[in-house]
């Protein structure tokens, strides 16, 4: 399931309110949400459709790169291809990459099978072990700030604007 706010794939999403609309979040996004809000899972079966098939065209959209203002290092979406490309580049077998990080095999076998989401801590022990980049640049949520009348204006522009 698709976090609305940041694209994460997280097992499980949470409801919120933000600024009168509902999105469906990770539980790291819930946080910008208003507690009292933040207070029911969403199951798959109230998944809807439409929902599912917009963060599909936005994980395509994302894919295309075509998107680079507002943009913020996010978790590849390709992570599971990238981490079992190095490792295999490296000539290590999953047990080998599970020992240079410190985790189980059984998680190095999720992270290439897409089934779990590395956290920060992770991900860098990831990075450092194989050498390769796990982030890439991706469009932050959609804010109308794209269309602010104020976009493009100077700092020249603002303290002429102040004197006026
Ligand atoms: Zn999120």
């Amino acid at each position: 399931m698709i976090c609305e706010m940041c694209g994460a794939d997280v097992p499980k999403l949470k409801k919120i309110m933000i600024e009168g609309s509902n999105l469906s979040v990770c539980q790291k996004c819930a946080r910008f949400g208003h507690d009292h809000t933040v207070n029911k899972v969403l199951e798959d079966s109230t998944y809807s459709t439409t929902i599912g098939e917009r963060l599909q065209r936005r994980e395509k959209r994302l894919k295309t790169k075509d998107v680079f203002e507002q943009s913020s290092d996010e978790l590849a979406l390709d992570y599971p291809k990238r981490i079992r490309k190095a490792r295999s580049s490296m000539g290590w077998g999953q047990d080998d990459l599970a020992k240079k990080i410190n985790e189980k095999k059984s998680v190095v076998a999720k992270l290439e099978n897409g089934d779990m989401i590395p956290d920060e801590k992770l991900i860098k022990k990831l990075e450092n072990a194989l050498g390769i980049s796990l982030k890439e640049k991706v469009s932050a949520v959609e804010t109308p700030k794209r269309s602010s009348p104020r976009k493009g204006l100077t700092l020249g522009d603002f303290l002429k604007v102040e004197k006026e």
